[in-house]
């Protein structure tokens, strides 16, 4: 596949633009250097390999970052992938740099086993690099957009993994420094591969009325252009198109259509100071009407990654709503370049800037929650969340106001104040009203925590209401604090539970022993603060019987005599997570779902150990899984086998749908199927005697809630009146 080619020109080219000193001759020896080392390697996608970090060089050079970045973007393989060594590095091209190239690598490397541990590792390590040295992320930033931009290159597999981490980390890492113009590319390349017919599909409406919009707004441009060129002279007028990842979570997670995405073109405003803004927004609302709860001012409240404008939708003359964004130019190419504008060349990044330290205050913050926590699992969702992208912005009857990631609820608030709010929380009222404790706040809603007089701690429950990181982790360690002898009385408790449960019975000695291996293995000093660390919500002990039970059966002999349960639980669990489907008994073994009964996540489920085809997996009501496991031919075969939850493929099913039969039927369905963006397989219709049809349809679904709401849409077409599922 033919990619850009980069040559040392085209960074002297970039760096012409910028209009910015750099060191020329710095960067040159860089790029030699670099390019000797890696001479004669090259690229999946068959480019010599000194294109790479040449090309991650003209990204930081855009960027506006400075000459140590962009040598170490030239560096940053040949540690890992050459001869040469990081001494090597430190003394042609001085420590800064070293230590660049070599937090760099070290992000690279990924010792864990599990995905989940990987990835955890990987984000505590950006975090902390980050606190460190910003720049290491900013370079990480431009190499893994320039792989997702060459990525096509890869096998498929790949590029799927790379994309969904480039989604789930890189890009809200990305948003939350404001570095727009790289989360946007970085989204919209991760939806290209990860949903490319949903990519192909916006791409092709967009196209479809391009010429029509652009026209459009042209001539809005003209308009507001010599309505306010008199009034305020310096302006400069853009027109803007959201991205396609913007409007695909419009339309596929929030159900929109196409249509109703009001700020798929905007248009921008930029002018000299924050009094133009507003006045410039005055005359917009003159001219258009607004339409009612649209206006955004992010000037006086801004995001948290310190993006400001004022955002308002108005109706123009042909009856087409569009977004305008009015805002400095300060204020734009914070906008654009987020961390990277508040570079002060030359002095790099002050130590003590107050503003970059409330910038990455955040990174603080979610280093500071993972601390509290032993989870990895846990770990990985918390900052996931706490990263996520939408923010919702509610404010103290004082005035101040607190952001919280979409989905918070009361209690979240109460501990964004202070750990002491939360803790002596009693109920909350929201625009003078009293709400239940998991009451999800909206934007610009007034909040009022209620009080006790006395301390008195929060509930166990609210761990289960919780949405940010942040109430999570002062809520465990309020129980950590103040509660241990109960924390240790619950913890034992559960894991003896547990342990019943799951059959897991040894001689005191043997069991101590045990609990020992597991309580150092969770870094606990004793097993009483393993058991407390569970009391208080620091460790989950779900989460580590699948090893739990794999020790245990290496402790311990299989007995001669086992029922069905017993042999069920006391096997290990091996995961084979590409189903969703966790299967007692063996490790990473096949599994595949049975075609008789077409089983979903979230039904009950039973495994089958065939004979060289790995397990199969039916429905627990399946009409070949035998009723009475006692009294079946081979029992030893039926194994235990359960959804993970987090399945990552899609499952087909089998439909069959009764209507009475009228023109047309067999089109709306299918025309609702692909409105649902669903992979229909096969269908097959036949008329039956009385008037009515029957049709099969075989469609690739994600989960059994995923099955419910097609059913639902479905149902609701005209003289549909049964759906079921079926076996093929
Ligand atoms: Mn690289």
């Amino acid at each position: 596949m033919p990619f850009k080619e980069y040559t040392f020109h085209d960074i002297v080219a970039a760096i012409e633009k910028t209009n910015k000193n750099y060191r020329i001759d710095f960067i040159q020896k860089a790029y030699d250097f670099a390019a000797a080392a890696h001479e004669g390697q090259f690229r999946k996608s068959g480019e010599k390999y000194i294109n790479h970090p040449t090309a991650v060089a003209i990204i930081l050079i855009e960027l506006g970052m400075d000459s140590e970045s962009v040598v170490a973007a030239l560096l940053h393989d040949v540690v890992e992938d050459t001869e040469v060594t990081i001494d090597e590095v430190r003394e042609k091209f001085g420590n800064d740099v070293a230590v660049l190239v070599d937090a760099v690598t070290k992000l690279g490397k990924i010792p864990y086993i599990t995905r989940e541990e990987a990835q955890a590792e990987n984000i505590r390590k950006m975090l902390i690099a980050m606190a460190d040295d910003i720049r290491v992320i900013i370079v990480k930033l431009a190499d893994r957009l320039h792989n997702m931009r060459t990525i096509s290159a890869l096998p498929e597999q790949k590029r799927r993994d790379i994309s969904r981490e480039t989604l789930e980390v890189y890009a809200p890492i990305a948003h939350r420094l404001g570095i727009r113009a790289i989360k946007e590319e970085l989204e919209d390349l991760a939806i290209r591969y990860l949903d490319p017919v949903a990519y192909a599909d916006i791409e092709q409406s967009l196209n479809s009325q391009k010429e029509y919009r652009e026209n459009l707004l042209r001539s809005i441009i003209d308009r507001i252009e010599k309505r306010l060129k008199p009034e305020v002279p310096d302006i400069h007028l853009e027109g803007r198109v959201k991205s396609i990842h913007g409007i695909y979570r419009k339309m596929y997670m929030q159900g929109k259509a196409f249509e109703e995405i009001y700020d798929i073109y905007a248009v921008r405003i930029i002018t000299d100071t924050v009094a133009n803004c507003y006045n410039i927004l005055g005359f917009i609302h003159d001219m258009f009407r607004p339409i009612p709860g649209r206006f955004k001012d992010y000037i006086s409240t801004p995001k948290p990654n310190m993006y400001q404008s004022l955002h308002t939708t108005v109706i123009g003359r042909e009856g087409i709503p569009f977004e305008v964004q009015i805002r400095t130019a300060e204020m734009h190419r914070t906008a654009e370049f987020g961390i990277a504008a508040h570079w002060k060349y030359k002095e790099g990044i002050h130590k003590n800037d107050i503003k970059l330290e409330e910038r990455l205050s955040w990174v603080r913050q979610l280093l500071d929650n993972q601390k509290e926590s032993d989870d990895v699992e846990d770990i990985v969702t918390s900052i996931k969340s706490d990263l996520s992208q939408d923010d919702v912005f509610a404010v103290t009857p004082k005035g101040d106001v607190i952001s919280l990631p979409m989905g918070s609820c009361v209690i979240d608030f109460a501990y964004a104040i202070h750990s002491a709010v939360g803790n002596k929380m009693v109920g909350a009222k929201v625009d003078g009203r009293i709400v239940p404790l998991d009451y999800q706040i909206k934007t610009g809603e007034i909040i009022e925590i209620l009080t006790s007089a006395q301390p008195h701690g929060p509930n166990r429950e609210w761990l289960k209401i919780v949405k940010t990181g942040e109430a999570r982790n002062k809520i465990r360690s309020w129980f950590k604090k103040e509660c241990r002898p109960e924390n240790i009385e619950q913890g034992k408790a559960e894991v003896e539970r547990e342990f019943k449960r799951n059959s897991i019975i040894l001689p005191n000695d043997a069991m101590n022993e045990l609990l020992e291996s597991i309580a150092k293995r969770q870094h606990c000093e004793t097993v009483d603060d393993f058991y407390a660390a569970i009391g208080y919500g620091g460790i989950i002990l779900s989460r580590l019987m699948p090893r739990i039970k794999e020790e245990f059966r290496q402790a311990k002999q299989t007995p001669e005599e086992l029922d069905i349960n017993d042999l069920i639980s006391k096997n290990t669990i091996g995961e084979n997570s590409d189903e969703g489907l966790v299967v007692d008994g063996t490790d990473n073994c096949l599994i595949k779902l049975s075609k008789c009964c077409n089983p979903l996540p979230g039904d009950p489920i039973i495994g089958y150990i065939t004979r060289g085809h790995g397990v199969s997996v039916h429905k627990r009501d399946c009409s070949n899984v035998p009723r009475d496991m006692t009294t079946c031919d081979e029992p030893e075969r039926w194994i235990r086998v359960k959804w993970t939850g987090k399945p990552n493929k899609t499952f087909q099913s089998t439909l069959k749908i009764n209507a009475i039969d009228r023109p047309q039927l067999l089109a709306d369905i299918t025309v609702a199927l692909a409105n649902m963006h669903l992979a229909l397989h096969t269908v097959n219709a036949r008329e039956l005697k009385d008037g009515n049809c029957e049709i099969m349809i075989t469609i690739s679904i994600e989960s059994l809630d995923h099955l419910k709401n097609i059913i639902t849409r479905l149902s609701k077409i005209e003289s549909v009146y049964s759906i079921e599922r079926t076996g093929l």
